[in-house]
């Protein structure tokens, strides 16, 4: 039977949460019911909520960073049991039968994959994410999390870990390759753990200076202030790869001085204008631009084992669930260190 869950619900497009009651499917024979814990708040929750990125789908109850533990499980479920500890990133279904998802980059499903909020379930269902007690998700796209990982930090690697995580591995960080991470947000943070941990040498490019120490602690080697006079110009050939996790318009050109031949800049954060560049920036050392989206399930839960492995989990500050609007306006304006995440537990009340 379906069950009532207490969600944070943003009830139109940049209103303030409300609590009230959502209705999770009845469990199917391969669901999963999964009491939140703890619920991530990424910096898209917000764009959504503020339709920034199209017109969003309301009520809303955003959230893709979830962690909590199973309750219940379907009859055709044999991963999971009662009692495990799991997790849920940015999406919940995807064809299955695609390419992509034969190769288990399910973000690229090519019916569409079915997000974790403000999207549709193939059956037409509206998707409700995690600013909520409880979800229903088919066993295939639930993560485990390690028992070395707490869940309250163990939840920002459903998106900001596997976002990071995923081009450092495909554009094969490791020893003897020199990686720049452009931000030292939510999402840079996790790039800077990433890139030590898989043996790069990191350096962090950020406007200031402010979070120098924080960004030796997670392991980089070297911190630039962009803002600084000819930081870029000193740096020219120096990067085999950039992450660039923030979502302000960039020097392009710039940027592209700074890698060697053969070098890659990844977005991974999303500018809302277009970005321009010369072609000559490309040409003169065969550079490549390129974009990353999260990551597949497979890939997610070898991120999670790894963060595990090597005692990584992102740096969080809880709050409780009447403290999100509050805690957006903070994202705004960057005074976060370095991901909020909801105690769901606050939602029981
Ligand atoms: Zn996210
Ligand atoms: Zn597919």
């Amino acid at each position: 039977m379906t069950t009532n869950a207490t969600a944070l619900i943003a009830p139109s497009t940049g209103a303030a949460f409300e609590r009230g009651q959502i209705t999770r499917r009845d469990l199917g024979a391969d669901d999963v019911r999964i009491a939140i814990a703890y619920a991530g708040i990424c910096h898209s929750d917000i764009h959504q909520v503020r339709s920034e990125w199209g017109p969003g789908t309301f009520p809303m109850v955003p959230g893709h960073e979830i962690a909590g533990v199973v309750t219940e499980v379907g009859p055709e479920v044999t991963d999971f049991q009662p009692g495990d500890r799991v997790g849920v990133g940015c999406f919940v279904d995807s064809c299955g039968e695609c390419e992509p998802c034969q190769a288990s980059e399910e973000q690229f499903c090519t019916r569409g994959t079915v997000m974790t909020y403000n999207s549709q379930e193939y059956s037409g269902e509206p998707t409700y994410g995690g600013y909520s007690t409880e979800v229903v998700v088919r066993a295939g796209y639930v993560l485990r999390i390690p028992e070395e990982l707490s869940l309250d930090a163990a939840a920002p690697l459903l998106c900001a870990g596997i976002t990071t995580y995923s081009p450092l591995r495909h554009w094969n960080a490791g020893p003897g390759k020199r990686v720049a991470v452009i931000g030292m947000g939510g999402l840079g943070h996790m790039a800077v753990k990433y890139a030590h941990a898989l043996g790069a040498h990191v350096t962090v490019l950020s406007q200031t200076r402010s979070k120098e120490d924080d960004g030796r602690r997670f392991g980089a080697d070297d911190y630039r202030a962009t803002s600084e006079e000819g930081t870029l110009e000193s740096l020219r050939g120096s990067f085999d790869l950039i992450i660039n996790t923030v979502s302000a318009d960039v020097d392009l050109d710039a940027l592209l001085a700074t890698l060697t031949l053969d070098g890659v800049l990844v977005f991974v954060g999303l500018p809302e204008n277009p970005q321009t560049l010369s072609v000559f920036s490309l040409t003169s050392a065969r550079r490549v631009v390129t974009g990353s989206n999260i990551g597949g399930i497979r890939e997610t839960q070898e991120m999670l084992d790894f963060s595990a492995e090597h005692g990584i989990a992102a740096e969080v500050e809880v709050i409780s669930a009447d403290d999100v609007d509050a805690a957006y306006e903070r994202v705004l304006r960057s005074d976060v260190r370095y991901r909020f995440v909801i105690d769901v537990d606050t939602l029981r009340d």
